[in-house]
């Protein structure tokens, strides 16, 4: 394997520009910086990048994007640019955006993929309006090099959109681009690892009016997984009452699935509708919706939840949907493959202990 500093030895000579023929990918990689491994998130826009069928290059940045480019650099990639500036820590978009401007430029790259979450979020509009060219957001599939389609009104309509634009600028929906372990598993001597100091690109000097002040990391309670990779949810809504019934039953059925074999010890994670988040029964990071997360787990446990689109919008593409209601003829029903007519306070303790 190569240490970073052999690899910028050996790239020392590379040209300044390189033009692919037939178009070519640059995606925006997040990493793990406490793992040096890339984030699922990642791992899904590098699958939706596959998809234009053009070579792939990853732009890492960040003080250990060269251990991520040597570690964790996937099959599917071609090239891997990174760059190791302290600058780029902390995804601060005022200095990546320009930054990726002038790689999309002197690369002649003809797309960039991003996953639409809160960095992408942040990035995708900057680089488009610098560029001035018009980005296509929340993707959920790739039909060719100029075709995808989004949703729109909160998911009920799905749009296929055209491009005709040089540089098509895209943010993908993560759920809707499922990791193969076997194609983002990582593989180093596939990809040449540059950093982009090689190329002269522009790293945009020391921004005075915006400076990073500091973070903290929500730490999921006993390894419960993050929303958008679980494979289960069990989401509660207004039909729980009050927090005190929402912790009782809710949190002990997510945890009973770390008793079921098939999820190897692994809990289910929680979500919950914006009535419960808005009456304070949990924290906003878990609202599933058109103003929350949008997730798609193999199995979905809606627990007195009626079933409102915007709701719906962030959980419809869930495998199987279970809903539990007391009430019959709810909103929900349309969309679940199965539903318990019941009272969650008889319902959910029993299934806990079934689980168990
Ligand atoms: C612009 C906008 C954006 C929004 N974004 C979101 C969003 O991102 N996510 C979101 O969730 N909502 C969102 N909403 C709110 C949404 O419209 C609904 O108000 C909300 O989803 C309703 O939540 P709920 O299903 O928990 O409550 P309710 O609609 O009140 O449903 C409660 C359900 O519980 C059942 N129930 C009651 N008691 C029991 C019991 N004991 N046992 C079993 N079942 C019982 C009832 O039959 C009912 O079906 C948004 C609204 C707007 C206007």
């Amino acid at each position: 394997m190569f240490a970073a500093a052999t690899r910028r030895t050996l790239f020392r000579n590379i040209p300044t520009t390189h033009t692919y023929r037939y178009g070519s990918t640059l995606a925006f990689i997040e990493y793990n910086a406490k793992q040096n491994v890339l984030t699922p998130a990642s791992r899904s826009c590098l699958q939706a990048a596959k998809k234009l069928n053009q070579p792939i290059t990853a732009l890492l940045l960040g003080s250990n994007s060269d251990k991520v480019a040597i570690k964790d650099t996937p099959n599917i990639v071609s090239k891997v640019l990174y760059n190791t500036d302290l600058k780029f820590d902390h995804q601060s978009p005022e200095y990546i955006s320009p930054l990726i401007c002038d790689i999309l430029n002197k690369q002649n790259f003809t797309h960039f993929v991003i996953a639409a979450n809160s960095v992408g979020k942040n990035i995708l509009p900057r680089v488009a309006a610098l560029l001035d060219l018009q980005p296509i957001s929340d993707i959920v599939d790739i039909e060719s090099d100029k075709q995808f389609v989004r949703p729109i009104y909160a998911g009920n309509i799905l749009a296929t959109v055209q491009s005709e634009q040089p540089k098509k600028l895209i943010s993908i929906r993560t759920s809707a681009f499922p990791i193969d372990e076997e194609e983002t598993q990582a593989k180093v001597d596939n990809a040449v690892s540059i950093p982009t100091q090689e190329y002269q690109f522009e790293i945009p000097s020391d921004i005075k009016s915006t400076q990073y002040v500091g973070s903290s990391t929500v730490q999921n309670e006993d390894g419960r997984p993050d929303l958008n990779s679980a494979k289960v949810i069990v989401s509660g809504g207004r039909g729980l009452k009050t927090k005190e019934n929402f912790e009782k039953l809710i949190v002990p059925l997510a945890d009973a699935f770390k008793k079921v074999p098939k999820y190897n010890g692994v809990a289910a994670a929680i979500g919950a509708t914006r009535a419960v988040v808005d009456a304070g029964f949990v924290d906003n990071s878990l609202q599933i919706g058109q103003t929350g997360k949008v997730v798609a787990p193999d199995l979905y446990i809606a627990c007195g939840i009626s079933g409102a689109i915007q709701h719906l919008a962030g959980m419809k593409n869930s495998k199987v949907i279970v809903a539990i209601n007391k009430e019959e003829d709810q909103p929900i029903e349309e969309i679940a493959d199965f539903t318990l007519i019941g009272d969650v306070n008889d319902v959910l303790p029993e299934l806990t202990e079934k689980l168990g």
